[in-house]
């Protein structure tokens, strides 16, 4: 065999040349099936990065001979590129189900992980591997869509913190098309205005009026109906968009303080959401500050809200960001507080204006004594931190009645009111905040 045919580095076939066998085999997988495995190794590039580029190949020729060795019923494997490498095995009808198969391999990749964490010092070298199958009923499957199945299970099974191992299936091909949708339609939401900012209002614990509020987007497609953050926002974070849709919300709230300031109407404080995407750009703060000249808007209406994971996952970014906001004038709250690995140390560490509890704290039905425990305590060091205390998710008179009763300054949930349109916010502030 030629040998431009075989990759250099390794001696498997190249890519081109396995999709060549691959579409031979699937013509003729009769009654057998076909599994396509798709691995990677998960932090290759920091092993690159840490031992060089020698201790690289080598591991990638150590993994190769490792698991050629180990599947047995491989007719074909290829490095797709760099650590990314595909085989397809022939598995005959009585063979082992694709579960089964799927478990093989789960454990074979935690044998190899053993053995190479111990042989290249590395204790977070691991292996991500997405499996395909073709049977007779796909045998239409072309060899390329094949593979890009098994490596769309690939990506599923790296962001899983237990599973290395992921079968295909066509649903993730649905929440792919779905992303797409979502991602290809934002630039039209946007030039549309399809986005639409809603109000949730805070209320003052001791006076039980309103003294703020959050704005909530709400996405309104032209048929009229409703896509919530939940949905749309982690697929916007992965493709960097929300950045321009966090600047259209602060250019919305701006502009509705302004124009009722404009008019002498009552207003009060708009807290706004900061997605952890800021954080690896910091344009934010130039951005803001274009609004704040815009506008001619006091800063002292205008919070910032950063989720308490942003905090711990890069502190040191979280903390030149709430630096570069007190500049301006702004105050910053600390989200979601309780909801992930909250770091009480973090507390003393930040200087956050405003901690938001989380709703975990209120669990349905009655409250219960430890979490009455928990609120209690948190609220208490937020006072001694001289940090205002705010709860989300009040749904109950029971839960606001507890709050009053352990001193927390302010409350925010559907007790008091859902998320509003901004029609409806404005008649709220035109009567006064009379909820
Ligand atoms: P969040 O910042 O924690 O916002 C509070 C969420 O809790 C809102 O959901 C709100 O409708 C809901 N909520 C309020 N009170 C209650 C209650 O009493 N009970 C229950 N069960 N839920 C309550 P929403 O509006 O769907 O927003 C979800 C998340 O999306 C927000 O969580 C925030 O992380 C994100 N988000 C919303 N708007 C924006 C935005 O403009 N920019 C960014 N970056 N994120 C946003
Ligand atoms: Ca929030
Ligand atoms: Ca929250």
């Amino acid at each position: 065999m030629k040998t431009d045919m075989k990759d250099v580095l390794t001696g498997l076939d190249r890519y081109e040349v396995f999709l060549e066998k691959l579409e031979e085999e699937i013509r003729n997988v009769g009654d057998d099936r076909i599994v396509i495995v798709y691995t990677d190794i998960k932090h290759f590039k920091y092993i690159n990065d840490t031992y060089g580029y020698k201790v690289g190949d080598a591991l990638l020729r150590d993994f190769v001979n490792e698991f050629m060795k180990a599947e047995g019923i491989i007719i074909c494997a290829a490095r797709v590129y760099s650590d990314n490498f595909v085989t397809a095995n022939r598995i005959a009808a009585d063979g082992p189900s694709n579960e089964e198969f799927r478990d093989i391999i789960h454990r074979l990749n935690q044998e190899r992980e053993t053995k190479f964490r111990e042989k290249y010092l590395s204790s977070r070298l691991q292996f991500s591997t997405g499996i395909s199958v073709i049977d007779k009923n796909s045998r239409r499957l072309d060899a390329e869509t094949a593979v890009s199945n098994a490596n769309l299970a690939r990506k599923v099974a790296k962001e899983m913190e237990n599973d290395c191992c992921v079968l295909f299936d066509q649903s993730m091909m649905e929440g792919i098309k779905r992303e797409v949708e979502i991602t290809s339609s934002i630039p039209r939401a946007l030039s549309q205005r399809e986005f639409k900012v809603y109000f949730q209002p805070k209320i003052d614990t001791e006076t039980l009026l309103l003294i703020g509020a959050e704005a909530l987007i709400r996405w309104q497609k032209p048929d009229g109906s409703f896509i919530y953050p939940d949905e749309f926002i982690p697929l916007i974070e992965r493709s960097g968009q929300i950045v321009d849709v966090d600047y259209y919300v602060y250019r919305e709230v701006f502009a509705f303080l302004a124009a009722r300031l404009k008019e002498d109407k009552w207003v009060v404080p708009i807290s706004v959401n900061v997605s952890r995407v800021h954080l690896s750009r910091m344009h934010i703060l130039e951005y803001v500050k274009v609004l704040l000249e815009e506008f001619q808007v006091p800063c002292s209406l205008v919070e910032f809200e950063l989720t308490e994971s942003i905090y711990l996952e890069n502190t040191e970014r979280a903390l030149e960001l709430i630096k570069g906001l007190h500049k301006l004038g702004f105050k910053v709250s600390m989200d979601d507080f309780g909801s992930g690995y909250s770091s009480l140390n973090l507390l003393s560490k930040l200087p956050i204006d405003i901690i938001k509890l989380d709703r975990v704290f209120l669990k349905e039905g009655e409250m219960q004594e430890n979490d009455r425990i928990i609120i209690s305590c948190v609220v208490d060091m937020a006072r001694r931190l001289k940090i205002t205390s705010l709860c989300e998710g009040v749904e109950t008179l029971e839960q606001s009645n507890y709050l009053k009763e352990v001193g927390c300054q302010m409350q925010q949930g559907f007790y008091f009111s859902r998320p509003i349109p901004q029609e409806v916010f404005e008649k709220l502030l035109d009567e006064n905040g009379e909820i």
